[in-house]
């Protein structure tokens, strides 16, 4: 048979970090969720290496596992109520942001 070769996977990837676009056989997988392995119906984001490399691997304390939580909490229905719940969780945990005075106050003359 003739060129039955298949074709490596050659489809372009962007890098997340800075919209660089590469091979995805170059490309380094990003998983927000911090779970490589867990591949279910999952869409992996991508980084180019230079990226990678530069990406922290710092402890981003616990962004990501609320995120998640929020995302269990909202239900996948719409950004908005993704958003709504995102915002609820953090002040559930955090308390409430300080307000900004200088921007929300106006002028204070
Ligand atoms: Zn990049």
């Amino acid at each position: 048979m003739w060129g039955s070769r298949r074709d490596r996977d050659r489809s372009a990837v962007v890098c997340i970090a800075c919209g660089e676009s590469l091979p995805r056989e170059d490309a380094r997988e990003y998983d927000k969720e911090g779970d490589r392995w867990s591949r279910r119906d999952k869409e992996f984001e991508y980084l180019c290496k230079e990226c990678y490399r530069e990406l922290s691997h710092q402890p981003r304390g616990d962004l990501e596992e609320l995120l998640t939580d929020v995302e269990t909490a909202a239900g996948g229905d719409s950004q908005e109520a993704y958003v709504e719940a995102y915002q609820n969780e953090v002040v559930r945990r955090y308390g409430e942001p300080e307000a900004d005075t200088e921007d929300t106050e106006g002028r204070s003359d």
